[in-house]
């Protein structure tokens, strides 16, 4: 009772807070609940599972429920293999240990990402050159690629941002076949996207894909890698077998973090129900990247493998992915006549591509990304804040990247999944 009797008194202040916010906002005209911005794919199912993992302590580590789920997402993806980890920057670890990129190589970055991308190179070793987006899709550009090539450049990164399968695609495809060189895709946002039939991620050398709450599915932290070749699999089995689970103590905070999420951002009627569970339960909350991580700083818990709990979430989650795929094209088509209507250009879908949009970018005038209150307002959503910085989330610029520029000033994201 003691031990319970600190934490609820803290979280009761947060609460009281909490309300006295929305209830000020809500007189200033905004709605009590706008589309959820994580955890949006999570349902009641998912918080039942993670209810009863939660009394299932001695079945945390069991290894069934993670190949089950390693094997399910492999076999929905199109992919020969597949690997579950605790987030997708740890997947794309373990696909740099995989391909043996160490000291001595280096990597292409598209000047326009996520600063666990660049980390994940920098704990191995490798060195990174930025190269330019374009601004139809904001992918890599193929031309300033191209251009930034040397004799130690040993693989290039490709990623669909928003869930965009990238306009230069096959391009940069053919440039790496050119000159020898490892594709890794990033596929954090693109999980269920086709090019050609086929999902991506299986067109380079080895993809990751996250199950991190703000992306296409959710087990609060994940990711997956992918490859059809035998031997880099073997490899990615190998870091996977070397590599720890979270700890009974993260691991309880997890799933009281998909709980949180859930309550706060999906249940239907989260306006008020959230309250009741931040009160008993908004100390445990988890955040994905840690201020040190910001800072590239490899966390202890960093590179570890996914436990069952999450998997047999992930399975569950993998069921509903088309279903949410299906809401994403659909509010997608709902933003494209709002983009119409306002002037705005819409996305650039590639030809015989379809994209998963995780979320919906759009360039706007620069006031508009500075202050996104306006959407609130006028479309009843809140606006992703992310690439604020060439290095999302991070104050950190990207040189030479006149497109990048661009994007970080203009490019805002709505929601698609608006319930
Ligand atoms: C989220 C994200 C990642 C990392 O995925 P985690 O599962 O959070 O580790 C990598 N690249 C991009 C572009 C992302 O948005």
């Amino acid at each position: 009772m003691k031990d319970n009797a600190m934490p609820i008194l803290r979280n009761g202040i947060r609460v009281m807070r909490g309300i006295s916010r929305d209830l000020y906002e809500f007189i200033n005209g905004k709605p009590l609940m706008t589309p959820p911005f994580v955890g949006g794919t999570l349902e009641a199912e998912d918080a039942r599972r993670a209810q009863i993992w939660l009394r299932r302590r001695e079945q945390w580590y069991d290894p069934d429920p993670v190949v089950e789920f390693e094997e399910k997402f492999a076999d929905w993806n199109g992919s020969k293999h597949a690997r579950a980890f605790m987030g997708g920057r740890v997947a794309l670890s373990a696909i740099i240990h995989a391909l043996g990129l160490g000291d001595g190589d280096e990597v292409l970055l598209p000047g326009y990402t996520c600063i666990v991308v660049p980390n994940a190179f920098h704990y191995a070793n490798v060195d990174i050159t930025y190269a330019d987006i374009e601004l139809e899709t904001f992918g890599p550009s193929v031309d300033a690629f191209a251009q930034k090539i040397s004799d130690r450049t040993s693989a290039i990164l490709i990623h669909h941002l928003y869930g965009l399968v990238c306009r230069d695609y096959e391009g940069l495809l053919q440039l790496a076949d050119e000159n020898d060189l490892y594709v890794i895709e990033d596929c954090t946002h693109a999980t269920g996207a086709t090019f050609r039939g086929k999902k991506v991620g299986n067109y380079g050398d080895a993809a990751f894909y996250s199950s991190e709450h703000s992306k296409c599915l959710s087990t609060v932290q994940g990711g997956i890698a992918t490859t059809d070749d035998d031997s880099i699999a073997a490899r990615l089995g190998a870091y996977a077998r070397s590599a720890d689970y979270p700890r009974p103590r993260r691991l309880e905070r997890l799933l009281y973090t998909l709980l949180l999420d859930y309550y706060e951002e999906s249940h239907p009627q989260r306006w008020w129900v959230k309250y009741a569970y931040q009160l008993l339960y908004g100390n445990k909350r988890l955040k994905s990247t840690t201020d040190a991580e910001k800072k590239s700083v490899r966390p202890d818990f960093y590179g570890q493998r996914m436990p069952a709990p999450l998997a047999s979430i992930g399975v569950d989650q993998l069921t509903k992915l088309p279903k949410y795929n299906k809401i994403r094209r659909e509010s997608a088509a709902k933003w494209d006549r709002w983009s119409h209507n306002h002037g705005y250009e819409t996305p650039y879908v590639l030809e015989d591509s379809q994209p998963s949009w995780l979320r919906y970018p759009l360039l706007v005038e620069p006031e508009r990304k500075k202050d996104t209150s306006w959407a609130v307002e006028k479309l009843g959503v809140e606006i992703g804040d992310w690439f604020r910085t060439h290095l999302h989330p991070v104050e950190r610029s990207v040189k030479g990247c006149p497109n990048a520029d661009h994007a970080v000033s203009c490019c805002i994201n709505l929601p698609t999944i608006l319930k």
